[in-house]
């Protein structure tokens, strides 16, 4: 068994609604368990492009992390998690309307990989306070006061 770390994401609809029915998704993965689950937090979507106008349209994101013990290879894995996304996308209410639901794999073991479908540890989860926060929470071990201190800048509410 591997202990991976998943980040969930979604900011349309019942956004906290569609993170714990992935949460119930990912319980019931094969030859998967459902380990830690931070709690869910709200952050606002940030425009990274305009700096002199840091909230981006759109309505608050709704965030978490999860740890997963698997079997699964990471490939794999990354399949069950597409499904998962597609299951929560078929609500989408109009063509191209922004994502119901985003499931990034964050961490595989200690693996690195570096494929055209997969980058683990996820590239961008170290700019990102709405990975960090929730993965110190459940795994403090693996992200450090100067990480975390590197993306202070970034509001993320954590609700109870
Ligand atoms: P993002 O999550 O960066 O906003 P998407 O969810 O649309 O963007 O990205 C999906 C693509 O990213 C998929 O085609 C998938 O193959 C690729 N990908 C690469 N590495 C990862 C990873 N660690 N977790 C999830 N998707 C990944
Ligand atoms: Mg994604």
């Amino acid at each position: 068994m591997v202990t991976a770390y998943v980040a969930l994401g979604a900011n349309l609809g019942d956004a906290a609604a569609a993170l714990r029915q992935a949460i119930e998704s990912l319980q019931g993965l094969p030859s998967t368990v459902l380990g830690r689950r931070s709690a869910l937090y709200k952050t606002a979507p940030l425009d990274s492009d305009c700096a002199d106008k840091p909230r981006a349209p759109g309505d608050d994101y709704i965030n978490a992390v999860v740890q997963l013990e698997t079997a699964l290879s990471a490939p794999a894995l990354l399949v069950q998690l597409q499904q998962i996304e597609q299951q929560a996308g078929r609500q989408r209410p109009y063509r191209n309307a922004p994502r119901t639901l985003d499931l990034d794999l964050l961490l595989y073991g200690s693996a690195s990989i570096a494929s055209e479908q997969l980058s683990v540890p996820h590239p961008r989860m170290w700019q990102r306070a709405f990975v960090l926060v929730p993965l110190a929470e459940i795994a403090p071990d693996l992200v450090s006061p100067a990480q975390l201190q590197a993306v202070a800048d970034q509001a993320i509410e954590r609700l109870a």
